[in-house]
Formats: structure tokens, C-alpha cells, sequence
């Protein structure tokens, strides 16, 4: 990807969000909800602060034609919008004509640029980045903080921590631009990387529970199931009930032969086994047994915080408010444990799936949160319920109770290269239902009216039917 490129769109970015400070604007900041979204925030707020500017922050689940007009209302001179933006550049174009907009995001942008010289672009994607894997909301957040002091490289943990909630190393390792804000944590000291156990709980979880709420990947026969985790874990002659970070180096790599031996033996994929140990973020500023000292639970506990609408919360706790991490805790527990129940639903009521020929359309109703939509999809994925080269669509009610369904797209990178792209295909069916949707090729989510389920199910089936053909060839991107 051409780097240069992107490092001056975040220069340009820098020195509007540093006129404006001058002016002494307030800074309206409007972030995404997930873990990402929440630390891209806190790195934008971090870096206005320090430059001794004002801003007010909003965490949103989505922009949609209302939260624009709303943001429009307050006629604030200057919005920086993070890790979203990009799918609604006409809307903002539309409703924020008179101010400056600064979208710092990730995501495949409906068009390569905005026309107005006071709309500024900063996303990777358009110098040729992958938008899952090079670069997260955070990181591009991370660059227009950098550029605005360079002191600002304190934030490379918390952009890691962003990368790792979007699952930019699912592979087992970091890729493009994150490898720049590896380097600088390193160097500041505040970031290391370990080749460990790629799973949620090698701070605050007893083993026992690392390996039963393992879900990406999966282990064949323990994911969901305590009580084996303990046997398996008893025979091989682990305490269940210690942690992974008390471990010592050769227990751990007992450990892992034993895991990738098992794996093995349940024939695992290639690809699960793969990712089942590598690149582990973690940060010495924090206590080993600390949630925020390893960038996985870090980015869980953020992600829990965003669901219960709490995100600003989760701010607060990248920005190192103590007070606000002691009372995020108990929400990551509630949060972990809803993600394993809903695994057990959707296991349980698979027969009520619908095969189309290009993807999968499970409906929950009300028996799967509907922030929970993702993690679903990637574990019918994950547990081998769907055919790896078929895209999975979870659908659960709207927890407004306005009637909506929400959706969450994913699949496989085997699966994009038979030519799907599944942000582009939910944003067009979305238009045609009377919703929003998009996101990124491999992973995207829609609301649509909970009556329009069985004529999207036809449109998809479609629509994927032609990106597979590549009757658009530019979507093969
Ligand atoms: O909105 P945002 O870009 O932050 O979220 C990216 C989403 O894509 C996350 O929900 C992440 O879990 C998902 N993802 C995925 N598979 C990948 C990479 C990302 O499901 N290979
Ligand atoms: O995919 P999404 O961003 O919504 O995932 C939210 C969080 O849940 C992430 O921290 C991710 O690591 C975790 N997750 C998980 N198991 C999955 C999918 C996601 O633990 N199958
Ligand atoms: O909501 P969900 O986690 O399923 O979204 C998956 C990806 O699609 C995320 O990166 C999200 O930001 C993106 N998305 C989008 N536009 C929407 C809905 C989701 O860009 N309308
Ligand atoms: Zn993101």
C-alpha cells in the first residue's frame, strides 16, 4: 500500500483538528460502538486534550440518516468521525455542507474522496490497503494523533487493542500499518509482543474456562463444555483453576503441543490451527492478571461496555480511569458468558437455518442479543455448523423494539475468493429494503424491517449469485 499517501491524509487531518483547537472549537467526535470504535475515540479525545482543546464525544451503533441530521443540528464548526463514516459520505456531505468532517475510518469507502475541500477522507483502503487486516479505526486514529505530537505514541497500546477487537491478526500475526504502531509501542516500552495462546482469558480466567470459551478457534469437543475443559486439562496434568499467565515458559509450550496435538487429532483446519497460537499483544504498563494488560480481554471488556451502551465508559478506561475499569469488570462477565449461550442456541436450532445457494440466513428473533449477531455468524463459522465457503447471516430483533431486524454478515477469506464482498452486497440490499447496511468484504452488518427477511433472502441469494459471476468486476475487491 502506497503509506506515504495515507501519512499525509492524517497530516491534513492533524492540522485541521489543530486549527480548530486554536479557534477554540469544541472537537465533535462520533465513534463506533465496538472496541475499536471506543479506543479510536479515546485516542482522538487524548490527543485534543493534550493540545489543550475541548471536545464532546458520542459513541453510536451506526450513522444512519437521523444520527447525521441530529449531529447537524448542533452546528458545531468541526465533527471527526472514527472507525465509521465511510459508508455514509453522502449523508454527510448532505447534512454537514457547512462545517469541517474529518472521517477517520477504515472501512471501503463509498467514494474515493469527498468534493469539498473541507470534507477530508483518512482511510487506508483507497492506497490500497485491506480494510480487516492492515489497518483498524484506531490505527488511523493512532497516525492523525502522531501527527498531531508525537507524543502522542503513548496510544500504542490502545491501538492495538482496537486492532485486536476487529480481529486485524486472526491469522495469528499483524499485518501492514499495525506493524509501524508495534514498532513505536516497542520502543516507548509499552507494547510487547509474545507468540502465545490466541484465545480471551490469559489474564483474568482460571484455564478452564480459557479453553471452554474458546470460540476463534474453536477446540473440537471442549468450546462450551467446562467440564471436559477440566478432565482434558486434569489428564495432561494442568490445575484448571490456575491462569495462563502464571504459567511458566515450558508449561506453556506443553501446553500448546497438547492443544495443536488435540486439534490435530479432531481435524481441525489448517487455518484453525494456525491461529490457535501466535502473535499475543501485551502491555507491561499494566500487572500480569490485569484485564488491560493483554489487548484481547482489554478489547472484550470494551466490547462489553459498547453493548450496554456504556462505550463512553469504555473511553474513560483507555484514557486510564481506574474507577471506570473496576466497574467495567462485571459487565465483561455477564457479556463472556451471553457469548457462549448464544453459541449453545444457535447450535441447538441450526435445523432452522436457511441454505440458500451463496449463503446461510439464520434467524434468532429474540433469543440472540443484537450485538451478539457476529460472534453468531463467526461461530456457526468457527464450529464447522456452515460450509466454510459459504457466507453466514445472523438475524436477531432490534433491541429498540422498533420492528428492525439487525444483521451480521462473515465468512472466510476462502470464501472472497470465489469473488463475494459482503459490505457491498448488504449496502445494496438495504437500499432496495428500506434499510442501511455495508462494511468490509469479509464481515458486514444491515437493519432492515423484520417483514423484509424473506425478500432478502432472495435478493442476497442474488446478489451474491452476480458477485460470484463477477458481473461487477470491481467487486471482487
Ligand atoms: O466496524 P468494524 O470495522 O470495527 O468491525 C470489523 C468487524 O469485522 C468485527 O466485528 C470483526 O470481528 C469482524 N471480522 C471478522 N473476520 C475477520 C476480520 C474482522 O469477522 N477476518
Ligand atoms: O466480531 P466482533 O467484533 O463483534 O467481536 C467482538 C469481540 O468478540 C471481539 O473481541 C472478538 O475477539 C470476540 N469474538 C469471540 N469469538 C468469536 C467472535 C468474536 O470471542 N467467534
Ligand atoms: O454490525 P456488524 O458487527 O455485523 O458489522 C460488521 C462490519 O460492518 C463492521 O465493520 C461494521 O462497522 C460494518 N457496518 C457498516 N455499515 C452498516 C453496518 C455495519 O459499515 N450499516
Ligand atoms: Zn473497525
Amino acid at each position: 500500500m502506497d503509506e506515504g499517501g495515507f501519512i499525509e491524509k492524517t497530516e491534513k487531518a492533524a492540522d485541521l483538528i489543530a486549527m480548530h483547537v486554536e479557534l477554540g472549537h469544541v472537537i465533535r467526535i462520533v465513534s463506533h460502538r465496538d472496541a475499536d470504535g471506543i479506543t479510536a475515540a479515546a485516542i482522538l479525545a487524548g490527543a485534543v486534550a493534550r493540545r489543550g482543546g475541548k471536545f464532546q464525544l458520542s459513541i453510536v451503533k451506526q450513522l444512519s440518516d437521523d444520527v447525521v441530521k441530529e449531529l447537524a443540528s448542533e452546528r458545531r464548526k468541526i465533527y471527526v468521525f472514527s472507525d465509521l463514516g465511510s459508508g455514509s459520505m453522502r449523508l454527510i456531505a448532505k447534512y454537514l455542507e457547512d462545517a469541517t468532517v474529518v472521517v477517520a475510518d477504515h472501512h471501503p469507502p463509498e467514494m474515493e474522496g469527498f468534493k469539498r475541500d473541507e470534507h477530508l477522507l483518512v482511510n487506508p483502503v483507497p492506497f490500497g490497503a485491506n480494510s480487516v487486516r492492515d489497518l483498524s479505526g484506531s490505527g488511523v486514529t493512532y497516525f492523525i494523533a502522531t501527527a498531531l505530537d508525537r507524543r502522542n505514541k503513548e496510544f500504542a497500546y490502545v491501538a492495538l487493542v482496537g486492532a485486536v477487537g476487529d480481529m486485524q491478526e486472526i491469522d495469528g500475526r499483524f499485518h501492514g500499518m499495525n506493524l509501524r504502531i508495534i514498532e513505536d509501542g516497542r520502543k516507548l516500552e509499552i507494547v510487547e509482543i509474545r507468540k502465545e495462546l490466541r484465545l480471551f482469558g490469559r489474564e483474568s480466567r482460571p484455564l478452564r474456562q480459557m479453553l471452554a470459551y474458546a470460540t476463534n478457534p474453536e477446540i473440537p469437543g471442549i468450546t462450551g463444555d467446562e467440564r471436559k475443559a477440566i478432565e482434558w486439562l486434569r489428564a495432561r496434568g494442568f490445575d484448571p483453576d490456575s491462569h495462563y499467565w502464571q504459567l511458566r515458559e515450558e508449561e506453556k509450550r506443553k501446553l500448546h503441543d497438547h492443544l495443536v496435538l488435540h486439534m490435530i487429532k479432531n481435524r481441525a483446519s489448517k487455518e484453525a490451527i494456525d491461529r490457535l497460537i501466535g502473535d499475543v499483544v501485551v502491555s507491561p504498563k499494566y500487572p500480569e492478571g490485569d484485564v488491560r494488560h493483554e489487548a484481547r480481554e482489554f478489547a472484550t471488556l470494551l466490547n462489553a461496555t459498547g453493548r450496554l451502551n456504556a462505550g463512553t465508559f469504555g473511553v474513560a478506561i483507555c484514557l486510564g480511569d481506574e474507577g471506570a475499569y473496576k466497574r467495567a469488570l462485571k459487565m465483561l462477565d455477564d457479556y463472556k458468558k451471553e457469548q457462549i449461550e448464544a453459541r449453545k442456541f444457535i447450535t441447538q436450532n441450526w435445523g432452522t437455518v436457511e441454505e440458500l445457494r451463496h449463503a446461510y440466513v439464520f434467524y434468532a428473533g429474540g433469543n440472540i442479543r443484537d450485538t451478539l449477531t457476529g460472534i453468531a455468524a463467526n461461530m456457526a463459522i468457527n464450529s464447522g455448523l456452515a460450509d466454510q465457503d459459504k457466507p453466514v447471516i445472523v438475524f436477531a430483533d432490534s433491541s429498540d423494539g422498533d420492528g428492525m431486524v439487525k444483521g451480521s454478515a462473515r465468512t472466510t477469506e476462502r470464501a472472497l475468493r470465489k469473488g463475494y464482498h459482503l459490505g457491498k452486497a448488504l449496502k445494496t440490499v438495504a437500499e432496495k429494503l428500506g434499510g442501511e447496511g455495508g462494511g468490509h468484504a469479509i464481515a458486514a452488518g444491515i437493519r432492515i424491517p423484520r417483514d423484509k427477511i424473506g425478500e432478502f433472502s432472495k435478493m442476497i441469494d442474488e446478489i451474491l449469485e452476480e458477485q460470484r459471476r463477477g458481473m461487477t468486476d470491481e467487486d471482487r475487491g
